[in-house]
């Protein structure tokens, strides 16, 4: 398997700057996103991760669990406003991008072309472009923004690294940016009503594995995530609650989920899914959310 030295070279930058590791919002998968509700607060654009993220690893198919979610996604943003950026089906190692054919035929969603894999600079400018030469659809004005998209991936030092490096940063970023036009769909809930501001994409780590990979890698990086929250960052939530963002769960997580999950934090768990006692509010009852 050829390094990712782009994905390598992430924990030095982090170094610069901690906040790179730090998604917008955790989720168990894709099931739990509100993909009208990220419509609705000005979201027109969505990047996918596939291994472990849509399909199991190395594999072309969509998650048969994923499939009413991933439709949904779909119709909500618009066929050509969703992508799939991944470091296999589509990079230099997919000789001949059969897969990435293949993962297009399968999820009837373009993969993004890149040599680089993420989170490389290079990949980003690909985002770009792919985005940007969208044809102009009304009442959508192209293009479509960097905080206009939603990021959405299993690895923090992939996906989670790459929408951070795409947010706009300080007082010399805010100079090359436009002012926000208002939201282009015609929302259920007006955006101006809502408490989030966009000062970049939303990225979203999802936690849920369909197969295991990576494993200690995982573990690192995840730590690692906590860690700068806590320790740098001086957010005093616990790992095993923390769910991104201030405002970000709640207002982007299905509500039947929000539910489900605080009562199986309070203990109750769904009947017939009640976790073990000894795990009752635990990390593990996070991860082991029924969410069928
Ligand atoms: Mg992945």
């Amino acid at each position: 398997m050829p390094l990712n030295i782009p994905g390598l070279l992430a924990p030095f930058h982090v170094l610069i700057n901690p906040r790179l590791v730090i998604p917008s919002l955790i989720i168990k998968d894709i099931r739990q996103l509100d993909f009208q509700a990220l419509r609705n607060a000005g979201y027109r654009g969505a990047v996918f991760d596939k291994d472990n993220c849509l399909t199991v690893p190395n594999q072309d198919r969509l998650v048969p669990e994923l499939e009413d979610a991933w439709k949904e996604c779909r119709e909500t943003f618009g066929e050509g406003n969703v992508l799939i950026v991944s470091n296999s089906a589509g990079t230099t190692r997919d000789p001949g991008l059969l897969q990435a054919e293949s993962v297009t035929h399968h999820l009837q969603t373009p993969v993004l072309l890149h040599p680089s894999p993420k989170p490389a600079y290079s990949t980003i400018s690909a985002i770009r472009a792919y985005f940007s030469s969208l044809p102009p659809t009304s009442p959508s004005p192209p293009p479509i923004r960097d905080d206009e998209l939603i990021i959405v991936g299993d690895r923090v030092f992939t996906d989670v690294v790459m929408g951070r490096r795409m947010k706009r940063r300080g007082f010399i970023s805010s100079l090359f940016s436009s002012p926000s036009p208002p939201p282009s769909s015609t929302p259920t809930t007006p955006d101006t009503q809502s408490p989030w501001t966009r000062t970049g994409p939303l990225t979203i780590l999802t936690t849920h594995l369909w197969q295991r990979e990576n494993t200690f890698l995982r573990y690192i990086e995840n730590n690692l995530m906590h860690s700068i929250r806590r320790f740098i960052l001086k957010d005093p939530t616990p790992s095993t609650k923390w769910r991104g963002e201030a405002g970000a769960y709640d207002l982007f997580v299905k509500p039947q989920f929000r539910v489900m999950e605080k009562e199986v934090e309070m203990g109750k768990g769904r009947p017939g899914h009640r976790l073990p006692k000894e795990k009752e509010g635990r990390e593990r009852v996070w991860e082991g959310v029924v969410v069928s």
